[in-house]
C-alpha cells in the first residue's frame, strides 16, 4: 500500500450519518443553519477566540479578512508558504512585498521587516508554517511601530498554544483552513478569528454577498459560505481532535528519535512554551548522505509520497517573475526541504521504515 504525506481524518461514518440526520427533517441544507451556527460556537469555545467567522474554504477566508480590513497600497509577506498566501493579497488589489525567513524556524524574520516598510505598506501577513509559530511578539511591535494591521496566515496553527493559550487569537485576524489534509478538516473549509466586532460583520456580509436581509445589499460582497454538510463534518471531527493531536506527536517522536544527530539532516526544533500540533515534519537535507530530490526519488520507488513542501517558493515561479535570489533563506530551504508522511495513525514500522530509506 502507498503512503502518502498526508492522510485525511475522518470520524466514524455512523457519527457523521446521525449528526446529518436532521438535515432530512428541516431541509435547511446552506446559509448559516444549525450545524453552522454551533461549529461557530464550538470553535469558539475551543479556541478561546472572541469572533469566529466560518468559510467555505481556507482560502476564501483569507482574501476575505484582508478586503474586510481594506487595506491598501503593499503588504510583507513570506514567500515560504502555500501560494494561496500571496495570491490573496495580489487577488485583492495589493503588492506583496517579500520579506525573508529565519533559517530555523522557517517563519517570517523579524529582523529583515523594517527594511521593507515603505509609506504605502498597510499590513503584515506572516504564516505559521507546518505548526511552529512565528515570533509574533517581535512582529507585532514592529506593526504598532508603523500602524500596520498583523494577519497570520495560521493554515498550519489550527490547535497550537503558546503559553496555554491559542494561537488563535495573535495579531489583529488569523485566518484557520479546515482542507480535508489539515490537521482538522470540515472536507473543505476554514474560518477567519479577530478582535474587532466591526471587521466579524463585514465579513459576515462579504461571505454571503453582501445581503442584509431581503431588499438590501450592504457591500459588493461575494459567495464564501460554509455548508451544513461541511459544519457537520466540522463537529464531528472536533470531538476526536484530541485523540489525533496525541496520534501525531507520537508519530513526530518516533521521526524526532530516529532522524536527530543524523549528519546533513536538519529537523524542526520545538519551540519554548509552545504546544505544537504536530501538523508537518519537514527534513532539510544539507550535506547529507542523499540530496532532497534523491530521497524524494527513493522513497517514492517504495510508494512512499513525501512532499517538497514548500517548493517552489510563491516569488519563485512564472506567476511571480522568479524573484527567489530576493529572499535567499528562504530559497536556500525551499531547495532542501522534504516534509514526510505524518498522520495520526501512521504504524511506528512504516515511520521506521521512512527513515531507513533516507539515510542508508
Ligand atoms: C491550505 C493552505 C491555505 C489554503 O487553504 P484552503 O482551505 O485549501 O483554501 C492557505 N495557506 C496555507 C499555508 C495553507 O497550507
Amino acid at each position: 500500500m502507498n503512503i502518502n504525506v498526508t492522510k485525511s481524518s475522518l470520524p466514524p461514518y455512523e457519527e457523521y450519518a446521525e449528526e446529518i440526520k436532521s438535515l432530512w427533517d428541516s431541509h435547511w441544507l446552506t446559509n448559516m443553519g444549525e450545524k453552522h451556527q454551533r461549529l461557530e460556537a464550538a470553535l469558539k469555545d475551543y479556541l478561546g477566540a472572541e469572533q469566529v467567522t466560518l468559510f467555505t474554504n481556507g482560502h476564501l477566508a483569507l482574501e476575505t479578512v484582508i478586503a474586510a480590513m481594506e487595506l491598501t497600497g503593499e503588504v510583507i509577506t513570506t514567500p515560504f508558504t502555500f501560494v494561496s498566501t500571496t495570491n490573496a493579497i495580489t487577488r485583492n488589489g495589493l503588492k506583496p512585498v517579500f520579506c525573508d525567513i529565519d533559517p530555523e524556524s522557517y517563519t517570517m524574520d523579524p529582523a529583515k521587516i523594517e527594511a521593507l516598510i515603505t509609506p504605502e505598506a498597510s499590513a503584515i501577513i506572516p504564516v505559521h508554517v507546518y505548526g511552529t509559530l512565528c515570533d509574533t511578539d517581535a512582529i507585532e511591535a514592529i506593526a504598532a511601530k508603523h500602524g500596520l494591521k498583523v494577519i497570520y496566515d495560521a493554515a498550519h496553527a489550527f490547535g497550537v498554544k503558546k503559553n496555554g493559550v491559542s494561537a488563535a487569537n495573535l495579531g489583529d485576524a488569523s485566518m484557520f483552513s479546515f482542507h480535508a489534509t489539515k490537521v482538522f478538516n470540515t472536507v473543505e473549509g476554514g474560518a477567519v478569528i479577530c478582535r474587532d466586532p466591526a471587521i466579524k460583520e463585514r465579513m459576515d456580509y462579504i461571505k454571503n454577498f453582501g445581503v442584509h436581509g431581503p431588499e438590501r445589499i450592504v457591500y459588493p460582497g461575494g459567495n464564501a459560505k460554509m455548508s451544513e454538510f461541511h459544519a457537520a463534518m466540522g463537529l464531528c471531527n472536533l470531538r476526536h481532535l484530541d485523540e489525533w493531536l496525541a496520534g501525531r506527536k507520537a508519530v513526530v517522536e518516533r521521526y524526532r528519535k530516529n532522524l536527530s544527530g543524523v549528519p546533513g539532516l536538519t529537523i524542526l526544533r520545538e519551540q519554548e512554551g509552545v504546544e505544537s500540533n504536530y501538523a508537518y515534519f519537514p527534513v532539510v537535507f544539507d550535506g547529507a548522505k542523499y540530496t532532497r530530490d534523491e530521497a524524494a526519488e527513493r522513497l517514492a520507488a517504495q510508494g512512499i509520497n513525501a512532499r517538497k513542501y514548500f517548493f517552489p517558493l510563491t516569488n519563485h515561479n512564472e506567476a511571480y517573475g522568479f524573484r527567489g535570489e530576493e529572499t535567499p533563506v528562504a530559497l536556500h530551504i525551499s531547495e532542501r526541504v522534504l516534509t514526510l508522511p505524518l498522520y495520526p495513525n501512521l504504524a511506528m514500522e512504516d515511520v521506521d521504515r521512512i527513515c531507513e530509506i533516507i539515510t542508508e
